[in-house]
């Protein structure tokens, strides 16, 4: 009856990363990176199923950090870029939210604030991804400010690195953190997913797992996510549609852009570009049928795509399942494989999930 295009989120498989987190950084406490809806998963569910298991929450967003709040979340919660504007902040005191100040206006806005509480609050260091961050003379003068205020809880650095999953890595940063942290022996926390995979020696007392939380690799093209025992937290799947055969100079889809060279068997999918599939994904991005892998022809639509049905055994037909990314056993197909393809990464494939998708959750 429905379309058969469906999400499933499986919660087990989010709790199994973040024990996969735990065994390589086992000192570290552990900050859920749950922003941009969870990576597209869903807040508060994604939230629930990891509240009895992770150190605190990780957020952009403040409507995000309420709906925590409101859904009796009661660890620590993170704002990674703090306040936008000051008058935010009497809501930081009221939810216990622990800012991380990145520029000087926020220091003051806080000391002003005269909350009730003492915050902690999240000093965050320019060590040389030039986004934000307070560079050396201004990092002195924050925490000047804050030593003297009596509002301020604990004061942790933090930075985050540019070149974590690269050949250049975190060396470079890592020796400016140090030395703009110098000996004052304070609480640090720098490690995203891809430094504290490769680089655990420099987890430091927070870490700030994302995307492996999700079971997709930070550096697919080094380590893919089965190598590193990460499970997919999101399945997309659909199924076959149409199946037809082409003759030999047949073109496929929009713009005609794939020509059978010969005869050959194509299956339509129940999936596109109006579900987040990646609309620039070209001819050859992988696709799992019949626990066979075999690959996309010619332009995605907004709800269809066009696969190749060549190699496969003739009695796959209307109504196989189909997965676009996610899955399990013979139907695994790896979100990293599609982006890459696809010329993108995992998170935005996991961020772009549309809102017409249904989802189905499992534990
Ligand atoms: C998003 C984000 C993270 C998580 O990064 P992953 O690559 O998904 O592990 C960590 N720290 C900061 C500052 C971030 O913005």
């Amino acid at each position: 009856m429905a379309r058969p295009i469906r999400a499933r989120l499986d919660w087990s498989a989010l709790r199994h990363n973040l024990n996969v987190v735990r065994r390589h950084v086992p000192g570290a406490k552990v900050w859920s990176v749950v922003k941009a809806d969870a990576y597209g998963h869903g807040l508060l569910p994604a939230a629930n199923a990891l509240s009895d298991v992770t150190d605190g929450f990780t957020l952009i967003e403040l409507e995000g950090a309420i709906a925590l709040r409101d859904a009796g979340i009661s660890q620590p919660i993170l704002m990674l870029e703090g306040p936008y504007q000051p008058d935010e902040l009497p809501l930081y005191g009221e939810l216990e939210l622990t800012p991380v100040l990145h520029t000087m206006w926020q220091v003051d806005a806080l000391i002003e604030a005269r909350l009730p509480i003492r915050l902690p609050v999240y000093l965050k260091l320019n060590t040389g991804m030039n986004r934000l961050g307070f560079n050396l003379d201004e990092f002195a003068a924050a925490l000047a400010r804050l030593a003297g205020a009596n509002c301020i809880g604990s004061i942790t650095l933090m930075t985050h690195f540019a070149d974590a999953d690269e050949a250049r890595g975190i060396e470079q940063q890592l020796g400016r953190f140090r030395a703009m942290a110098g000996d004052r022996s304070l609480p640090v926390s720098m490690a995203n997913s891809a430094a504290l995979l490769r680089f655990p020696e420099a987890a430091g007392d927070w870490v700030r797992p994302g995307i492996m939380l999700y079971g997709a690799s930070p550096f697919p093209a080094m380590q893919s996510a089965v190598a590193l025992d990460l499970r997919p937290v999101m399945t997309l799947e659909s199924e076959l549609i149409a199946v037809r055969e082409l003759a030999a100079g047949d073109a496929v889809g929009y713009g005609g852009s794939f020509v059978a060279e010969r005869a050959m068997r194509i299956g339509v999918v129940a999936c596109g570009y109006g579900d987040g599939y990646p609309r620039h994904a070209p001819t050859g991005t992988p696709v799992q049928i019949g626990g066979q892998r075999t690959r996309t022809l010619g332009r995605v639509s907004m709800d269809k795509i066009c696969v190749d049905l060549g190699g496969l055994p003739p009695t796959v037909d209307v109504g196989d399942t189909v997965t676009l990314w996610g899955g399990e056993g013979d139907m695994y197909l790896a979100a990293d494989d599609v982006a890459t393809a696809a010329g993108t990464v995992a998170y935005e494939l996991f961020c772009g999930l549309a809102a017409r998708v249904p989802v189905i959750e499992v534990d």
